[in-house]
């Protein structure tokens, strides 16, 4: 009997190019083998290379207590969660947001995948900016989405509006936008903001169909040097805002996020009760009981951003003073730099002999570029910068 086990559609989720080469690059780094040893220095993801704080640790174990018999019942969004999150909200994008216009889910991820499939149907095209985060695509065509991908400005990173618009088509059905930006570090200016919300609400009326923006923005709380942070739901009302709680808590495992509607958002109703049909339709992405029940506590916590800012300066200043080409990141915990060679994945694997683990701009669609996570510690970062040194000399003639 001629048969395959796999679909075509997981097929043409695993045959997703970045999806593919980020797969394929850790296969080959050997990064789960790989980032446990003493002797790496490893700069690949978001993830913690400290113990968690006895702050964050209290909160869950706190929230892990039951405190009548439904604890640890079927949750979806719960309003204690909500309501943390509506008010933090506030702080960080200046509109007046409100409960009942969040919906709490499996960290960026779920918000994002959901917000794709209840806004856009199969064929819809979903515009974005390269170098973007690495896992759209997959998300994208998951959902059955066409991506059109436009190039960033270079070297600013700026968003090309231009670009934007010259792609919009009847069937393009959502823009994302990413800011802070990860793998670049932009912040976009208000000023772009707005521009992209005339340019969107002007293609919408064109198209007699609305096109949405997804906001993906779980580094909204990281940015530096007293910079203030704009969302684009702040410009545009046809926004839905991704948060994760990951970047912020530096707990991407605990899978904490949300979809928030903004105010001026006419008619959300329809929408919000979409996101909850397609979250329990597709497999119930709600955070977990315990994760609800700890949000108020989390959001009183954060990563150390001065700290974080106080890694970024030494690693910038000190990858220029080398003779790198790189960026001082406005937010996020990347660093961006060039490939000192054009082949930055023939660079990486040089760095990755010498013990330094990094990701190439390829797996942004971006060659030319690395990319640095500053999630290591100050020592880790110290005791890597001699093999950066030496890395970047090996590629100089004589
Ligand atoms: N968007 C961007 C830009 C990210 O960098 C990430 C995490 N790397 C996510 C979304 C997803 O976040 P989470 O894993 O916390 O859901």
């Amino acid at each position: 009997m001629p048969d395959q086990p796999v679909s075509d559609r997981s097929r043409r989720i695993q045959d997703v190019t970045p999806f593919r080469k980020l797969f394929a690059f850790l296969r080959h780094s050997g990064y789960d083998k790989r980032r446990l040893d003493p002797e790496v220095f490893d700069f690949t993801f978001g993830d913690p290379h400290e113990m968690a704080t006895s702050e964050y640790v209290e909160a869950l174990r706190d929230a892990a207590l039951p405190q009548d018999e439904l604890w640890f019942a079927y949750k979806q969004s719960e309003l204690a969660a909500q309501e943390a999150a509506a008010a933090a909200l506030r702080k960080v994008v200046d509109l007046p947001w409100t409960a009942d216009r969040i919906r709490m889910s499996t960290g960026g991820f779920g918000a994002i995948t959901v917000s794709m499939k209840v806004v856009a149907d199969p064929g819809d095209e979903v515009v974005y900016s390269l170098p973007p985060w690495f896992l759209y695509e997959a998300l994208a065509v998951e959902a059955g989405l066409v991506p059109i991908k436009v190039n960033a400005l270079q070297p600013s990173f700026d968003l090309d509006l231009e670009a934007i618009a010259a792609v919009i088509t009847a069937r393009t059905r959502i823009v994302i936008v990413n800011s802070p930006n990860n793998p670049t570090g932009r912040v976009y200016p208000p000023e772009t903001l707005r521009a992209l919300a005339d340019l969107l609400e002007e293609a919408s009326a064109r198209n007699g169909r609305r096109i949405y923006l997804i906001s993906d923005e779980p580094y909204n709380r990281i940015v530096f040097d007293g910079a203030t942070f704009h969302s684009p739901a702040e410009f545009y009302p046809w926004t839905l805002l991704c948060y994760s709680y990951g970047k912020t808590l530096l707990a991407p495992g605990q899978r904490l996020g949300y979809l928030a509607i903004p105010p001026a958002m006419p008619d959300a109703d329809p929408l919000l009760e979409a996101f909850e049909s397609v979250q329990i339709a597709a497999g119930w992405l709600f955070p977990n009981a315990v994760m609800q029940h700890a949000v108020p506590r989390l959001e009183e916590l954060s990563i150390d951003v001065a700290h974080l800012q106080t890694k970024r300066d030494r690693f910038v200043t000190a990858l220029r003073e080398m003779g790198y080409t790189v960026a001082s990141p406005e937010g996020t915990f990347y660093l961006f730099p060039k490939s000192p060679i054009p082949d930055d994945e023939a660079f990486v694997a040089d760095l990755a002999q010498r013990g330094v683990l990094v990701m190439p701009g390829a797996l942004f669609e971006t060659p030319g570029y690395f990319r640095i996570c500053l999630t290591a510690t100050m020592a880790t970062i110290e005791a890597s910068l001699p093999h950066f040194e030496e890395a970047l000399r090996s590629t100089q003639p004589g």
